[in-house]
C-alpha cells in the first residue's frame, strides 16, 4: 500500500466528512482515546500531526511568530504555537499537499495530559475559537508502575467522555463498535511493533527518519482496518529486504538510538547526516511510544486506560532509563543521540542526567540542542559537528 495515498486519502476524507452535517468530527491528542471517538462514528483529526506537517514544511516559520505575538509564548510547544499560528494565518500545509483549504471544523475536543500539559492549553483554546465542547483526560502521571487504581481513575474518565460523546452524536456508545475499533488498533499496532522490530537486523532495513514518515497511519488511522493493512504490507517489505540484506543506510558499521523528538524541518539533513557517516538511527523513543501492547478488544476501557497510562513519556525516570538500556541491548545500540528540544521539556529526557547515568555504565551518549519544529532553535553547524565527532569516538 503506499503511504502517500493512504494519508491522502484520509486527509480528503476529513475535509469532506467536515463539511457534511450528517458527519462530526474530533480532535484528538495523538495518544488520546481514538478508539472511543471512532467507534462513536466521529472522523478524528490530530492537531499534533498538523504540527509536524507544518515543522517538516517549515510552514512553521512563519506561523510560530504569529502565535507568538499572540500571546502564546516562544517557550512552549512549538506544535502548538505552529498550529495557532497557522489557525490564526489562516493556512495549512493541506492545501499544497491536497488542495484542502483548513484544517476540519471540530465538533468536540478530547485531549489526554498522559504527554504534557500544553495538550490542554492548545485544545481549551480552540475550543472557544469554535464554542465547541472540549473534554480533557487527566490521568496520574510520570508514574514508576502502572498500578490498578490508576487504571480504575482513567476508566472513570472514560465514562465521562462517553456520556458527552452520546449526548454529541445523539445515541449510544455501541459496545461492539469499541470491541472492534480496539481490535484493529491492537493489530495495527502490533504490526508496528514488528515493523520497528526488523531494525533489530543488520543491516538494518530503516531508519529512524523512515520510522517518522512510516508512522503516519498508527497516529491518525488506529482502530480503522486502513492502518492494520498498511502496516501488514510494510512489514511483508521490510521482511523481504533484511531476506536480501537491503541496508538502509549502505555500509552501516554504527547503530545509533534517538531519544526525543524529530527535528521535523531537518529529517532529510539528518538522515544524511548519519547516513554519510555510515551510522544508521535503528531504533527510538519516539517511534517506539505508538506501541500499545496492552489493547485488549475483551475489555476495551481497562486494556486502554492502562496502554495510554503505559507510554514512555507518562513514566519516571528509572522506567525510562531501563526502557533505554533494554532497547540498547536488544539493538546492539552503538551510542544514544538525546535531543534536547527547547519547546518540548516534556519528551526530552537529558535533563536529568540520563546521558551521565548511561555514560557511566558504559554506553555512549551525547546531547544534540534543537526543537521539533522551531528552527529558531536549531543548529545545523553545531549539531552535525557534535554528531560527527560522536559517532567517530564510537
Ligand atoms: S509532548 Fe511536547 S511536542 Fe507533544 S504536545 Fe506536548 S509539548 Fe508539544
Amino acid at each position: 500500500m503506499d503511504m502517500k495515498q493512504v494519508m491522502k486519502d484520509y486527509f480528503l476524507d476529513l475535509d469532506q466528512a467536515s463539511k457534511d452535517p450528517a458527519r462530526k468530527v474530533a480532535w484528538c491528542t495523538s495518544v488520546g482515546p481514538a478508539e472511543i471517538l471512532r467507534a462513536m462514528g466521529f472522523e478524528v483529526f490530530f492537531p499534533e500531526n498538523h504540527g509536524a506537517m507544518l515543522g517538516a514544511t517549515r510552514v512553521c516559520m512563519d506561523t510560530i511568530p504569529k502565535a507568538n505575538a499572540f500571546g502564546y509564548s516562544p517557550d512552549i510547544c512549538s506544535y502548538l504555537t505552529s498550529d495557532v499560528g497557522a489557525y490564526l494565518k489562516g493556512i495549512t500545509p493541506l492545501t499544497k499537499a491536497y488542495g484542502i483549504e483548513t484544517t476540519p471544523r471540530p465538533d468536540v475536543l478530547v485531549y489526554n495530559t498522559n504527554q504534557c500539559k500544553d495538550v490542554m492549553h492548545w485544545f481549551e483554546y480552540f475550543a472557544r475559537e469554535f464554542d465547541v465542547p472540549v473534554f480533557g483526560i487527566h490521568p496520574p502521571t510520570h508514574l514508576p508502575e502502572v498500578e490498578a487504581s490508576h487504571v480504575d481513575d482513567v476508566v472513570a474518565q472514560f465514562e465521562e467522555l462517553i456520556e458527552l460523546l452520546e449526548k454529541i452524536q445523539g445515541k449510544a456508545l455501541d459496545p461492539e463498535a469499541l470491541r472492534e475499533a480496539c481490535a484493529l488498533s491492537k493489530e495495527a499496532t502490533d504490526l508496528w511493533a514488528e515493523v520497528l522490530e526488523t531494525a533489530t537486523a543488520r543491516p538494518s532495513p530503516l531508519t529512524f527518519f523512515d520510522g517518522t514518515i512510516y508512522m503516519g497511519p498508527i497516529v491518525v488511522l488506529r482502530g480503522t482496518e486502513i492502518a492494520r493493512d498498511y502496516y501488514r504490507s510494510l512489514l511483508a517489505e521490510l521482511r523481504e529486504k533484511v531476506a536480501a540484506h537491503e541496508a538502509a543506510v549502505p555500509g552501516e558499521t554504527k547503530r545509533i538510538y534517538w531519544d526525543g523528538m524529530p527535528v521535523w524541518g531537518r529529517l532529510r539533513a539528518m538522515s544524511e547526516l548519519f547516513k554519510s557517516n555510515n551510522a544508521c538511527v535503528v531504533a527510538s523513543t519516539y517511534c517506539n511510544s505508538w506501541i500499545f501492547s496492552d489493547f485488549d478488544p475483551e475489555a476495551p476501557l481497562p486494556s486502554m486506560a492502562r496502554a495510554y497510562l503505559k507510554i514512555f513519556i507518562n513514566r519516571n525516570d528509572r522506567y525510562k532509563e531501563d526502557y533505554i538500556r533494554k532497547l540498547v541491548d536488544e539493538y546492539a545500540i552503538d551510542g544514544v543521540v538525546f535531543h534536547d528540544a527547547k519547546t518540548c521539556p516534556n519528551n526530552s529526557n537529558s535533563q536529568y542526567n540520563l546521558p551521565a547515568r548511561l555514560r557511566d555504565s558504559g554506553i555512549p551518549a551525547v546531547i544534540i540542542n534543537g526543537d521539533l519544529c522551531d528552527l529558531r532553535c536549531f543548529s545545523d553547524e553545531q549539531s552535525a559537528t557534535v554528531i560527527e565527532a560522536f559517532v567517530e569516538t564510537l
